[in-house]
């Protein structure tokens, strides 16, 4: 049960800092704006956007009125500006392209349902025509069970009746719906030109109903205990970081890495964590979550786990803890009820190993991921640094 909360409230900008419940926001900015760069690359201008917006909500906010803003360096205090500045007129440029979008996205839906009310009223006229098909068949077949036979002799009367077979009914009006039909209108009506407020819930990407997956080589838990072997076999813990890299809108974990640290059977403490930043920074590499081992007990989250774990879902919505328990041949893939237990978590102000009620769960296992037998993963072990 590692306290690694300290690595993420020691970021680059409060490394004096320490305990600051500002941190966290500050290491949140880089990353979502490493991730907005990504999906501008990729082409996804809307969640760029979104994300961006959210990085400058940060920055200007969260930070600039944060009583502990002050304390930053005025290098610190300039890379913030350097950022927005750079952010700012990419968010300018954006919102025209995606009034456009939308107004195209829009005017396709419009298409997509007429062409749909066509089809119905094409189908409508169709049955109709069978309809008076089937009509006429059956007065035909009437009239022919009723007509007494015809003397030879009268082909005057023979011709007329001919005639009349082949005459048909008169037909009823057709029905044909217009636009201006009730029905019509209310189609027309669940088209909304959606809004630019649309687009500026920061937090919708983050922290939206949808998760994004997280995609967990196989490989990952196997090399990590062989890495955490020799404390395990002296009962102590071992943990690491999960980082990896957005890729058409999942999450990818392809290194782990292990900081400096000391252990405890039931503890873990991380050291020199600015080694996590420098090499996450060098290989632009997002932080994913976290994993450790319990090397006597089952896969759970502790009092502490949770606290520690509290940071990174903070941090990142999608942020998972990974428990290995070699010795139940167990591993957990857990995270903070979204709903309760994040809020419950946050909000709680013991240290230590202190009893929290389970009632409503404060976490759960996740179901945002998915195990990648292929996948490649690179273990850092910044221990022997
Ligand atoms: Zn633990
Ligand atoms: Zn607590």
């Amino acid at each position: 049960m590692p306290t690694l909360t300290s690595n993420l409230l020691k970021c680059k900008f409060l490394l004096n800092v320490s305990k600051s419940y500002a941190a966290p926001y500050c290491r949140s900015g880089r990353e979502i704006k490493h991730q907005a760069d990504v999906y501008m690359k990729e082409g996804d201008i809307e969640k760029a956007y979104i994300l961006y917006i959210r990085c400058i909500t940060i920055y200007l906010e969260k930070f600039e009125t944060h009583p502990e803003y002050n304390t930053l360096s005025l290098e610190q205090k300039e890379y913030i500006k350097v950022t927005l500045r750079e952010i700012l007129p990419i968010v300018e440029g954006l919102k025209p392209k995606l009034l456009e979008k939308f107004r195209l996205e829009n005017e396709r839906k419009k298409r997509e349902l007429k062409q749909l009310e066509l089809q119905r009223i094409e189908k409508l006229k169709q049955e109709e025509k069978r309809r008076k098909k089937e009509e006429e068949d059956k007065k035909l077949l009437a009239m022919t069970i009723k007509t007494p036979p015809i003397p030879a002799k009268s082909f005057a009367d023979l011709d007329d009746i001919k005639f009349k077979r082949q005459t048909p009914a008169p037909s009823a009006p057709e029905y044909i719906p217009t636009f201006n039909d009730s029905k019509a209108q209310t189609s027309k009506d669940i088209i909304k030109v959606p809004s630019v407020d649309r687009s500026t819930k920061p937090a919708s990407l983050t922290s939206g109903d949808r998760l994004r997956d997280i995609i967990v080589p196989e490989r990952l838990m196997q090399n990590f205990l062989w890495l955490a072997q020799s404390n395990t076999s002296q009962n102590i813990e071992t943990c690491g970081i999960l980082a990896g890299k957005l890729e058409r809108n999942r999450l990818v974990i392809t290194h782990f890495l292990i900081p400096k640290q000391t252990g405890s059977p039931d503890s873990c403490t991380t050291h020199n964590e600015e080694d996590i930043f420098d090499f996450q920074d060098q290989h632009n590499l997002i932080t994913v979550g976290w994993i450790h081992t319990h090397p006597t007990q089952t896969a759970f989250l502790s009092s502490v786990d949770l606290h520690t774990h509290c940071a990174y879902q903070l941090m990142m919505a999608e942020a998972i803890a990974i428990v290995c328990a070699p010795k139940y041949n167990d591993t957990g893939f857990f995270h903070l009820t979204p709903e309760h237990g994040l809020n419950f978590i946050a909000n709680c102000r013991e240290n230590g190993f202190h009893p929290h009620p389970s009632d409503p769960p404060l976490f759960t296992v996740a179901k945002h991921f998915k195990i990648d037998p292929c996948g490649s993963i690179e273990s850092v072990d910044l221990r022997k640094k």
